[in-house]
């Protein structure tokens, strides 16, 4: 697959799922953005996903 479908795809699933979403934004405000960022990419099945699409990336 592309690069650029890949990040085209990686761009739609943040728009429909991350944008505006509720978890992140509490917990940003809670603990802080590094404790928010690990909670998208390990406990998230959304930002495992995303992770996965994006070690397709050459
Ligand atoms: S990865 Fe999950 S928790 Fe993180 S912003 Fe996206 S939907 Fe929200």
């Amino acid at each position: 697959m592309k690069n650029t479908q890949i990040i085209n795809e990686i761009d739609l699933i943040m728009q429909k799922y991350c944008d505006g979403c509720f978890v992140r934004t509490q917990l940003r405000k809670d603990k802080g953005k590094s404790i928010a960022h690990q909670f998208c990419i390990h406990s998230c099945t959304v930002g495992e996903e995303i992770k996965q699409k994006g070690e397709k990336l050459q």
